[in-house]
C-alpha cells in the first residue's frame, strides 16, 4: 500500500556548508501526484539532479524529481540558502516548460521576494538580440583589419582614426548599459501564481498547510502539513529558528518533526537534547553544521537523497 506522504530529502546542510546542498526537500502526495517543494537553494537544478542520481541508484523512488514534474514552491523565508535557487526555477519554468509554478509562503516572505531577491535580475527581458552569421562575421573581421591597415601605414590620420573609434565604441557601451529593447518589463505574477499562507488552514490540492513564525533574523514560517479527514498535521517543519519551546511544543502536535539545528541564532543540539525522550524518537534533524557526524548524532539527522514515507 502507498504511504500518505513522501519527503524527498533534496537537502541538509546549513548556509556555510561546503559538504551538502542547502537545506530543502518536496513534499510528495503520491495518490495525486501533487508535489510542494520546501525552500529552493542555490544553484536548484544540480540539487535535483544530484537528488535523482542518487535514486537512480537506490530504487528509482523520486528518481524523476525535477523542475518540470515540481509544480508549487514554497519559501519559509528570503535567506540565500532557502531562496538562492528561485530566479533559475522561474527562468526554466518559464522558458523550458511555459508552465506557471505556484510560489506559496507567508505574505510577509512573499511580498518581499520580488523587490529585494528577484527583480533586479528578472524584471527585464530583452525580446531579441542582433544576429550573426558567418558571412556577417568575416565582413566585420575584414573592416577591422583594413581600419587597423589604414592606421599603421599612416600615423598622422591615425591617431584622428582612433579617436573616432575611441568615441563609437564609448557611444556602444553607454548604449549597452540601458538597452533600449524591444523589451518587456515583467513582475512576479508573469513568472508564477502566487498563494499567500495566511493565518490557519491553506489548502493546497490534498495538502493541508498551515504556518508559524518562528524566531529568526527576518520574517521566517515553519510549517504544520497534514491532509484533509486526518485530525494530527502529518509532520512540522521548524524552518530556521532559534530554540523556541512554543514552536516545539506546536510542532509536536504532528506525527513527526522536522527541526533545524545550528550554532548562533539557530537552535543548539543541547537544547534539542532537553526534549522529552518520546518527541526525540519522532524528530529529525536537517539544517545541521558540517561539524555534525549524523551517525553520531544523538538525534537522528535526515540525509541528502533520502526518502521518508510518512505513514
Ligand atoms: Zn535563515
Amino acid at each position: 500500500m502507498s504511504c500518505l506522504l513522501r519527503l524527498h530529502i533534496t537537502g541538509v546542510g546549513d548556509a556555510f556548508t561546503e559538504r551538502y546542498h542547502n537545506a530543502s526537500f518536496c513534499i510528495e502526495e503520491p495518490q495525486s501526484g501533487l508535489r510542494l517543494q520546501v525552500d529552493c537553494p542555490p544553484a536548484f537544478p544540480r540539487v535535483l539532479a544530484d537528488y535523482r542520481r542518487h535514486r537512480a541508484q537506490q530504487d528509482q523512488v523520486g528518481a524523476n524529481l525535477g523542475i518540470d514534474t515540481i509544480d508549487h514552491l514554497l519559501i519559509t523565508h528570503l535567506h540565500g540558502d532557502h531562496c538562492g535557487g528561485t530566479e533559475a526555477y522561474l527562468y526554466m519554468r518559464r522558458f523550458l516548460l511555459g508552465r506557471k509554478p505556484t510560489l506559496l509562503g507567508a505574505p510577509q516572505v512573499l511580498d518581499a521576494l520580488w523587490p529585494t531577491r528577484l527583480s533586479g535580475g528578472m524584471e527585464r527581458l530583452l525580446l531579441s538580440a542582433p544576429s550573426w552569421d558567418a558571412a556577417g562575421l568575416s565582413q566585420r573581421t575584414a573592416a577591422r583589419a583594413s581600419a587597423q591597415g589604414d592606421v599603421s601605414s599612416d600615423s598622422g590620420e591615425g591617431e584622428a582614426q582612433d579617436a573616432l573609434q575611441d568615441q563609437a565604441a564609448l557611444q556602444d557601451q553607454a548604449a549597452l548599459q540601458d538597452p533600449g529593447g524591444p523589451l518587456v518589463s515583467l513582475g512576479l505574477l508573469d513568472y508564477c501564481e502566487r498563494t499567500d499562507l495566511h493565518r490557519g488552514v491553506t489548502q493546497l490540492g490534498p495538502l493541508r498547510i498551515e504556518r508559524r513564525f518562528t524566531r529568526h533574523h527576518i520574517p521566517t514560517t515553519a510549517i504544520r502539513v497534514s491532509l484533509a479527514g486526518r485530525k494530527r498535521p502529518l509532520f512540522g517543519y521548524s524552518a530556521d529558528t532559534a530554540f523556541d519551546p512554543d514552536l516545539i511544543d506546536w510542532l509536536a502536535e504532528a506525527d513527526w518533526v522536522i527541526h533545524e539545528t545550528n550554532y548562533g541564532t539557530h537552535t543548539p543540539l543541547s537544547s534539542l537534547l532537553l526534549l522529552p525522550a518520546g518527541l526525540k524518537a519522532r524528530m529529525r534533524l536537517i539544517h545541521y553544521p558540517d561539524a555534525l557526524e549524523p551517525e553520531e548524532s544523538p538525534i537522528t539527522c535526515l540525509r541528502e537523497g533520502d526518502v521518508v514515507e510518512l505513514f
